[in-house]
């Protein structure tokens, strides 16, 4: 039996991949160049800026490889209401209560995710190295793949690639990709609020690119703020009191008095791997697919092919068997392009302000508040195809 896997990149995407494959009998090693401590950041109480939006797909997934207890006892917060409008709020309102669901989702930061799931590596002897410089050659055959570094050299049936939008094992697989950078930036600002626990995550549109407000656990809050790279540039430079005036001309809906504790602006790119699979090296999350994080749907799009390539691995003879990485290729692929080109579809078709498209605009959010069933197929899209 060929159960050999090896993982490049540890963050959320390759540490639950490693958790699945090693829960499913797989010998698993892990490679990352900034390995983390698990257990001092779960009992940190350090906030960290970057946060995702889980799905309850991802949390069901969480749940399953014993990460969700970890971060129940760290720090999260159940969203139970999902908004979108341009105009004036209420425009569209997801509610959990539509699909009879106590939630739709949780705010968790991006670290916690991590360490969750690094907390389990132990106890299914996942073995974590970190080599020296970057791996120089990549070679592979019928009986296995082999990963060369300076000093070192890695031996599997099959290497996954969760080395992140900048994977260089997509590059030494020789995997190209499509994509192009996004003309906003984005702009995530961590914030201390002066308000009870909020449960509603709300996004606006506005000409400049969207403005959007996530509840983390009390007291804390992010905030995300699109707009050209130069303005976010020179906001991001501002003292805090002074950003702190900005957002209060632009965040209409906040819920009480802030303070602002942390900004980092990011770049936004879209990119997608031209294919999945060579040989026997397969992406996973950004490594396979980069996509706006409008929506917050990049690591819960990373969380589904973990699952899904772990299901076509499971009981196989050779991990690394190509028909077999192929279907999870052909499954994935196309969920992944759906997603990114509905995400486009949001971007360019709200980031304009031309009088009758912004007329259709707001129709459509009012039309499809009140559109019942079909509401809830996109409620039950976004929260991953679980409600
Ligand atoms: C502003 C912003 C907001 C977002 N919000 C959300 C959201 O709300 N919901 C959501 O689902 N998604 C969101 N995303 C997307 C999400 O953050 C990414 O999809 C997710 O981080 C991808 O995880 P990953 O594990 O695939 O890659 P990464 O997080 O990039 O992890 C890659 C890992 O590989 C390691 N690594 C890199 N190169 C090597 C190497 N050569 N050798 C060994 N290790 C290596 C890195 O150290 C890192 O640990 C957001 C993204 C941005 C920019």
């Amino acid at each position: 039996m060929k159960n050999k896997a090896l993982i490049v990149g540890g963050g959320m995407v390759g540490a639950a991949c490693a958790v699945k494959l090693a829960k499913q009998g797989c010998e698993v090693t892990l490679i990352e160049t900034s390995p983390i401590d698990a257990e001092q950041i779960l009992q940190s109480e350090q906030v960290d800026i970057r946060v995702s939006a889980i799905n309850r797909f991802s949390e069901l997934l969480l749940e399953e490889l014993g990460a969700m207890s970890s971060l129940k006892s760290a720090r999260n917060a159940q969203y139970r209401q999902l908004e979108a409008y341009e105009d004036k709020p209420g425009q569209l309102i997801f509610d959990c209560d539509e699909v009879n669901s106590t939630h739709l989702g949780h705010i968790i930061e991006n670290n916690l995710i991590q360490a969750a799931l690094w907390r389990q590596f132990a106890e299914l002897k996942i073995q974590v190295k970190s080599p020296q410089g970057q791996p120089i050659s990549l070679t592979q055959d019928d009986e296995g793949v082999t990963l060369l570094y300076q000093q070192d050299e890695f031996n599997a049936d099959l290497l996954i690639a969760a080395d992140g939008g900048r994977s260089q094992i997509r590059q030494l697989a020789r995997i190209g990709v499509t994509g192009w950078q996004y003309d906003q930036h984005c702009m995530g600002i961590l914030i201390k609020l002066d308000a009870p626990q909020q449960h509603k995550t709300w996004q606006q549109f506005t000409p400049n690119g969207p403005i959007a407000f996530l509840p983390m656990q009390y007291p804390y809050a992010n905030l995300i703020w699109y707009d050209e790279g130069s303005k976010l540039k020179q906001l991001s430079g501002l003292s805090h009191a002074t950003l702190k005036q900005k957002i209060i001309e632009t965040f209409f809906e906040l819920p009480g008095d802030f303070d602002v504790e942390q900004v980092a602006v990011f770049p936004l790119a879209r990119q997608h791997a031209n294919q999945y699979v060579a040989n026997r090296v397969v992406l996973v999350g950004d490594a396979a697919h980069t996509i706006n994080p409008l929506a917050g749907q990049g690591v819960n799009l990373g969380f589904k092919d973990v699952a899904a390539l772990s299901d076509v691995l499971n009981n196989a003879d050779d991990i690394g068997s190509l028909s077999l990485l192929r279907k999870y290729e052909k499954k994935r692929r196309t969920d992944n392009l759906l997603m990114m080109s509905m995400m486009d579809a949001c971007y360019f078709g709200f980031s304009n302000s031309v009088g009758p498209l912004k007329a259709l605009r707001n129709i459509a959010l009012n039309v499809a508040n009140k559109a019942g069933p079909l509401k809830r197929e996109v409620l039950k899209h976004a929260m991953g195809g679980i409600s």
